[in-house]
């Protein structure tokens, strides 16, 4: 299977990860690759936002053929470069931000207010005064916080454009730190000087993947529009935030072998001293919830599609209950329309082993520049050779470790093979780390740089805008 072009590397049971064109043509150029690392540092980020447009409107032709209008709103934390925001833009999707710096950004690229959505966890008044000026729907999460945005929009003299962020009272939702139940919006409501905050929307976002879960809350969300509604309330929208599935493997079969084996592995063939990766059930072999499941179905659009035609509330479907209220579905996906934008590319260091002679392999990158809140990033690297690299290693079985002085400095947490071995100036290729992998954890530790982020423009590749300055 390899060649001297592209030498191998792939975990003790492979997880073979799913790829797009602009990917495999830059894998396929060793120098290109080589280049780019030796301008802009190790690791170095590299996005292509192409798929971002075709991500998006697979969710609202989903939607469209369930006679819904959708709006998407990209969820700008899952990935800083400025490409995304532009790529958003150009795509007319909106955008969702979670800070002042992200909506200041937004605006500074020409993002209109009226395409943006402010859902900071906790809102400065620095970002609520911007947000109103531009006209942004703020999403509302504590009366504390409506307090603020109502004495902001007061001053001001324009009223608040606001989304309620909803916390289910569903006993099979989980409960939630976000947001209030309709009884406490209900009654905050009528204390409100009036005036000043006009309720254009419900908003939630959930944990986890679960269509399910999604078509409760809008169960719930529906009927309370109509009392906003009749409240004199210009309700226009549901949003219903993010976490909508995507799959990062090609083989579903791949996926259930290896929680199948390492359910089996008691001698830690597959991991790092044994790690079990969170496996909760040996005997399910399945991995917790702390895990992100990198193969599952369905995803997207047709994921979408299950929400829609779940049962409503009015005895037809969730779809009808949106079209006969003439209400807008939004959401907020960040990770799923980032499906195919990134790859994070770094240099071999050295090869060596530990003191009771386990092979590793170093990396100059640190664990947190490929690491999302999910116990590990369960895909195979791809292994670039350049000309330059050295001598390679006789075939090895090792572990990939990175610059932070602790021992449990694993970028991957999986035994990886490397058949054609491994040279000093070879470089591993993290596919699809785009969504949240190169960004969400990343931290400058040790005062070790962060990594730079390349975007492709018409065929050049240049340091995104994020980078500017450095
Ligand atoms: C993080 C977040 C999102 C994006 O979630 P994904 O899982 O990346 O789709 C959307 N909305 C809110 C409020 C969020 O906090």
């Amino acid at each position: 299977m390899a060649d001297l072009e592209s030498p191998a590397c792939e975990g003790v049971l492979p997880l073979v990860p799913r790829t797009e064109p602009w990917m495999e043509d830059l894998l396929a150029d060793p120098e290109t690759c080589e280049s780019l690392i030796e301008e802009h540092g190790s690791p170095v980020n590299v996005l292509d936002f192409s798929p971002l447009a075709r991500n998006a409107a697979e969710l609202t032709r989903a939607a469209q053929d369930e006679g819904v209008r959708l709006s998407v709103y990209v969820a700008s934390k899952a990935n800083k470069a400025l490409g995304l925001v532009d790529a958003a833009r150009e795509a007319g999707l909106g955008v969702d931000v979670a800070s002042f710096a992200e909506l200041q950004q937004c605006l500074d690229a020409g993002v209109r207010g009226r395409d943006l959505i402010v859902t900071a966890a906790v809102k400065s008044h620095a970002l609520i005064e911007l947000a109103l000026e531009s006209g942004a729907v703020v999403s509302v999460d504590n009366l504390d916080e409506l307090e603020d945005v109502s004495h902001a929009a007061s001053a001001g003299g324009t009223p608040a454009r606001l989304a309620l962020r909803l916390a289910s009272s569903d006993p099979s939702i989980p409960p939630t730190r976000f947001g209030l139940t309709t009884g406490q919006w209900d009654s905050a409501l009528t204390g409100t000087e009036s005036g000043t905050v006009n309720v254009e929307g419900i908003h939630f976002h959930l944990n986890a993947y679960s269509s399910d879960e999604r078509a409760v809350v809008l169960r719930e969300a529906l009927p309370w529009v109509d009392r906003l509604r009749d409240a004199g309330h210009p309700v226009a929208f549901i949003d219903m935030g993010g976490g909508i599935p995507m799959s990062y493997l090609a083989h579903r079969t791949q996926w259930t072998s290896f929680w199948d084996a390492l359910a089996e592995d008691t001698g830690g063939a597959l991991t790092w001293r044994g790690d079990n990766l969170g496996l909760t059930d040996p005997a399910a072999a399945r991995p917790s919830s702390q895990l992100y499941p990198y193969w599952q179905a369905p995803v997207r659009g047709e994921w979408l599609r299950e929400v829609l035609r779940a049962p409503g509330v009015d005895g037809a479907l969730i779809a009808q209950d949106f079209v006969a209220r003439e209400l807008e579905l939004r959401c907020e996906p960040g990770r799923s329309v980032l499906d195919g934008c990134g790859m994070t590319l770094a240099k071999v260091a050295f090869r060596k082993a530990t003191s009771d002679a386990v092979p590793l392999v170093g990396l100059h990158m640190n664990r947190t520049q490929v690491r999302s809140t999910s116990a590990d990033f369960l895909l195979d690297p791809r292994w670039v050779r350049p000309a330059s690299a050295g001598e390679p290693s006789e075939p090895v079985e090792a572990f990939l470790v990175g610059a932070y002085c602790v021992e449990d400095e694993l970028i991957l947490r999986r035994r990886l093979r490397f058949p054609n071995g491994v040279a000093r100036g070879d470089i591993a290729a993290f596919i699809n780390t785009g969504g949240y992998l190169m960004h969400i954890l990343e931290s400058a530790s040790h005062q070790l740089p962060l990594a730079i982020n390349v975007v492709r423009v018409g065929g050049a590749w240049a340091r995104d805008r994020i980078d500017a300055t450095r």
